[in-house]
């Protein structure tokens, strides 16, 4: 593949002026290309939800095996009410408190959505992104556009219009870049086809968040038993892996630095991805520090871009720090177990 990929920059905060810019994405998009945009989670790529030979286009541009669904984004309520057979009790709470943002919820499908979009499922999933400039192409456009993250299959998200860039140059119709995105990691997944809902992927949105408006929720027993098989096809695939093998440590501090001079003495080139609190006890070190632990939002904004920045040329293994698993520290661990091929324990 290379085709020419177009770039338009966009300023989010003045989306009005760039009218020319977004009209020329959505030609394109109209066209059966595709172009990926900035959404408040990640960067997304994006083509005609309803016509199967665009979102081809996705799963080659991506490398995407084609029974991973896609997520259909839209910029209205009324249309979500165009691509599902009914919009369930609980789905229409979490729309209300919700909508727009970082939520994506399973539906039954009324066959709206090309068949490869929703992996021959009965269901499709559908978001409302909280960013500007996504809701202005999905405005303009005529069409529910489908958008995975813009990335090669396997890889971190894209939390930059250069993430993107660097994966599909050449592969893609185009980048509108309208800088980094907010929230950093994706949407929660939430099934809304049964009794209760059912929490598919752990994202933006806290399970602690769904509960407040639902009462009840469930988490998919697979996200914690890898031998489970997923509710949502797309858990069971490798994801989020670095350039260079990616290890977890789990224990104290000391614990930590243990692993690292294990390694160093091995003559291992090891790099370093952890909080301030343990970064600044390594000074000398290569490491990246994604914020203090005690704030995990700011970690979940900084951690796809950490996961990017070491280079096999530069290092033989990624030590990488485990964070509490509450609030959306649920879904920075469920990133980073999968990023991991080997987890090492204290306790
Ligand atoms: P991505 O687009 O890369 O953020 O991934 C979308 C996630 O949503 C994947 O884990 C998919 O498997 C999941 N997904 C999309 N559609 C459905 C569906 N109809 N049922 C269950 N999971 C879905
Ligand atoms: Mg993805």
């Amino acid at each position: 593949m290379d085709i020419e990929t177009k770039i338009w920059k966009i300023n989010p905060s003045a989306v009005a002026d760039y009218s020319r810019q977004i009209d020329e994405a959505v030609r394109l998009l109209e066209k059966g290309e595709v172009v990926a945009f900035p959404t408040e989670t990640v960067y997304g790529l994006s083509a005609d939800a309803t016509c199967e030979q665009a979102v081809d286009k996705i799963f080659r541009a991506k490398g995407r095996p084609a029974d991973n669904p896609l997520i259909v984004h839209v910029a209205e309520y009324e249309q979500i009410g165009m691509l599902v057979t009914s919009i369930p009790g609980m789905a229409r709470k979490l729309i209300d408190r919700f909508m727009p943002g970082p939520l994506t919820l399973v539906l039954k499908s009324n066959g709206t959505a090309a068949k490869n979009v929703t992996a021959g499922l009965d269901t499709v999933a559908v978001r409302m992104p909280d960013h500007p400039v996504a809701i202005e192409v999905l405005k303009a456009s005529s069409v529910p556009l489908a958008a995975p993250s813009a990335n090669r299959s396997g890889r971190p998200s894209p939390t930059d219009a250069d993430h993107v860039y660097q994966d599909l140059h050449g592969r893609i119709g185009g980048i509108i870049d309208g800088g980094p995105t907010g929230v950093g990691l994706e949407s929660t997944v939430v099934d809304c086809t049964g009794e209760i809902p059912v929490i598919l992927r752990p994202g933006g949105i806290t399970r602690e968040q769904i509960e407040q408006v639902t009462g009840e929720v469930m988490v998919d027993p697979a996200l914690a038993d890898q031998k489970d098989q997923p509710k949502s096809p797309g858990m069971k695939y490798t994801h989020y892996a670095p350039e260079s093998p990616l290890w977890l440590i789990d224990g104290d501090d000391s614990f930590f630095l243990d692993q690292l001079e294990n390694l160093e003495q091995e003559g291992s080139r090891v790099g370093v991805i952890a909080s301030s609190e343990l970064a600044t006890q390594l000074l000398d070190k290569r490491v990246i520090s994604c914020g203090s632990r005690d704030d995990l939002k700011e970690i979940a904004v900084h951690l796809y871009k950490a996961l990017r920045e070491f280079k096999k040329s530069d290092v033989d293994v990624i030590l990488c720090e485990s964070f509490p698993e509450h609030g959306v520290g649920e879904a920075i661990m469920n990133r980073l177990e999968k990023a991991a091929v080997k987890k090492i324990n204290q306790f």
